[in-house]
């Protein structure tokens, strides 16, 4: 797929004679653009020719947009470039697959500089060449706001992560720590005071996280194949789409939930945010027992916490405690927007 931009609206005055500023931005983004020997033709006809693979293929599409996934003035247009490519990628690390191809759609403004998109560009590129993913085209289109929008493929793994494998017994196990860029994000919207170390952690953990695509990998070599999603919407919320999609339930050990030392400095005791707060993208996974922690951990190469057990009784329970509904979680979802 080329680079285009889309036609001048009908009434718009035709600024067709004159260089559009947009071409020479085409010009600037595809000549950096990261391509492996896979992809037999890239940006500049009609579309990019990819060569087949062995494997299933993998597709996902996510966009972020101005005012609703990000605000300008919280990150570098690096990090935003990243970030677009982070989200994509975190779905086919839920997966266990690897990314291997991707075409970008740039919604844009007016009033933002040429060096804004290079910006941007650099740090998507970098992204997609650390993960290996060849960027082999996209489109470009005015609109009233910014718009990163990335349609991405890869190779599935034999066994795919599914969200419907869980079954009664599976312990439910969670990367990393959760809730931390729920807090990050407050912290960046003035809604939450934090300072030195602990708020950097939590500000990176919202405007730079990490796909855990080697831990998704890693997973789907487990039989049989784990149920597993990405933490985008909220560990709770996540949970509900395994246990609606696999017909089951679950209990959680909220003493297990695991939460930074940075969370632990803003929020305390309180789980609110680990338990509704998205957009870590860390994995959620449900085994058939028999792994430890540690096994797990090492495995993964990332810490790996057990957190329940899934149940054949249906629904989400928290063991002691208030019962967080999916409502309620939702609703404090809602409070971010
Ligand atoms: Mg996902």
């Amino acid at each position: 797929m080329k680079y285009r931009t889309t036609a001048p609206r009908r009434g718009e005055k035709s600024r067709a004679e004159k260089p559009s500023p947009e071409f020479a931005l085409i010009d600037r983004l595809c000549a950096r653009l990261p391509l492996s020997k896979r992809t037999i033709l890239g940006p500049g006809d009609d579309t990019a020719i990819l060569s087949p693979s062995r494997r299933a293929q993998l597709m996902t599409i996510d966009s972020m947009v101005e005012g609703v996934h990000f605000n300008m003035r919280w990150g570098t247009p690096e990090q935003l470039g990243a970030r677009a490519v982070t989200v994509n990628l975190s779905d086919v690390a839920a997966m266990g697959g690897t990314p291997t191809a991707c075409v970008v759609n740039l919604a844009v403004r007016r009033g933002l500089p040429v060096r804004f998109f290079d910006r941007l560009y650099a740090g998507l590129v970098q992204e997609a060449r650390v993960a290996h993913l060849d960027v082999v085209g996209g489109n470009i289109a005015r609109a009233q706001q910014l718009a990163i929008t990335i349609a991405l493929i890869g190779d599935a793994p034999a066994a795919p992560l599914r969200r419907d494998a869980a079954r009664a017994g599976d312990e439910i196990f969670v990367t990393g720590t959760v809730g931390d860029a729920a807090v990050g994000w407050r912290v960046l919207a003035g809604k939450l005071r934090s300072h030195g170390a602990a708020r950097r952690y939590l500000i990176g953990r919202y405007l730079a996280p990490i796909a855990r695509l080697g831990a998704g990998a890693r997973l789907a070599r487990i039989r049989p194949a784990p149920a597993a999603i990405d933490i985008s919407d909220g560990l709770w919320q996540d949970l509900g789409h395994i246990l609606e999609r696999s017909k089951v339930g679950a209990e959680i050990d909220p003493r297990a939930i695991p939460v930074s030392d940075a969370y632990r400095s803003l929020m305390g005791g309180d789980l609110a945010l680990a338990l509704g707060g998205g957009e870590d993208y860390e994995l959620l996974f449900c085994v058939r027992p028999g792994f430890t922690e540690d096994r797990l951990s090492t495995m993964l190469g990332v810490r790996a916490t057990r957190i329940g057990l899934i149940t054949a009784r249906r629904g989400a329970r928290l063991q002691g405690g208030t019962q967080p509904t999916r409502g309620g979680y939702d609703q404090l979802r809602a409070d971010d927007s």
